[in-house]
């Protein structure tokens, strides 16, 4: 992990905001706050920050509109973003990793959970050690350049899939249970739930349109990345 890294807080409350920023201060990380999505958008053309903790319910803009646009541009598409929310049913949270999340906290939380989960998002985005190129069926992940092509042909992929592709690609053939996935994609999951998981493959299978139906679902076990997908056994529906 970078030293200091810079973590914007858009939050409209300011007793939580200044909470959250002493606690992110005295903790090793340099705490940018923003009230409304204006500044935020203003505070990141500044200066893009190393991580967003994104509160969902804002003046004007929502954080779940603001987590898909920076999701797609490109200065940002690589940001981790942490969704605060006092929402907390699974159909809000999945919208919230669907948006573009890269976690979820629910309100009330307490700072050392915040913390955790900061840095937990942070270890995921550290770049990865460059290791081999790794080709299958036409698919190709390049672990140096973050690049992943099918028969030439550029893919796009959050942060988190290109993880997980790693991964898959890495030990193709092989079910891994979302249990598994967790400890070897996430790295620390004490305060991730398996659907996570669920969200992020639904993920990458959109990514991986072009390439066919080559993460499977396994029944009561998990997932697995094949160079032969079954024809016409949807495993995308599967799991929808
Ligand atoms: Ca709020």
């Amino acid at each position: 992990m970078r030293n200091m890294p810079a973590v914007l807080v858009v939050e409209d409350e300011s007793a939580i905001a200044e909470l959250i920023a002493v606690n992110l201060r005295h903790n090793g990380f340099r705490p940018r706050w923003a009230m409304d999505s204006e500044s935020a958008q203003r505070e990141i053309d500044a200066s893009a920050p190393d991580l967003i903790l994104l509160d969902w319910m804002l003046p004007g803009e929502s954080g779940l509109t603001l987590a898909k646009r920076w999701r797609n541009d490109p200065r940002t598409k690589d940001t981790p973003i942490i969704m605060l929310t006092a929402r907390g049913d699974e159909a809000d949270r999945v919208a919230g990793l669907d948006a573009g999340a890269d976690d979820y906290i629910a309100k009330p939380f307490s700072t050392k959970e915040l913390l955790a989960r900061v840095r937990a998002v942070l270890r995921r985005r550290a770049p990865e050690e460059a290791g081999e190129v790794i080709t299958i069926a036409g698919l190709c992940l390049d672990p140096s350049t973050h690049r992943v092509t099918f028969e030439g042909q550029p893919l796009k992929l959050g942060p988190t899939e290109f993880k997980l592709l790693n991964y898959l690609m890495g030990h193709a053939e092989r079910v891994h249970s979302r249990a598994q996935l967790l400890d070897k994609v996430w790295g620390d999951h004490v305060y991730i739930e398996e659907r996570t998981v669920d969200v992020h493959v639904k993920r990458l299978r959109e990514a991986l349109t072009v390439a066919g139906p080559m993460v499977e679902t396994v029944r009561g076990a998990g997932y697995r990345l094949t160079a032969k997908p079954a024809i016409a056994v949807s495993a995308d529906k599967a799991s929808a």
